[in-house]
């Protein structure tokens, strides 16, 4: 099985394509979503699932 293709809507603000951001803290993996252009984002989420879903609600 692959992973699951994350589909992630353009910037509610400027229309440009986000970035998935993905850090490690302490052996626990985070996700953010991050829009190149302006900088919007939402915070950081337990997994890219998450993030993505924060990101596509925030239109
Ligand atoms: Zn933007």
């Amino acid at each position: 099985m692959s992973k699951n293709k994350i589909k992630l809507s353009p910037c509610p603000v400027c229309g440009s394509r986000p970035m998935m951001i993905e850090a490690n803290r302490a052996g626990e993996i985070y996700c953010k979503i991050m829009c190149q252009s302006c900088g919007a984002a939402v915070p950081f989420m337990h997994s890219q699932e998450e993030a993505a879903d924060a990101w596509n609600r925030r239109v």
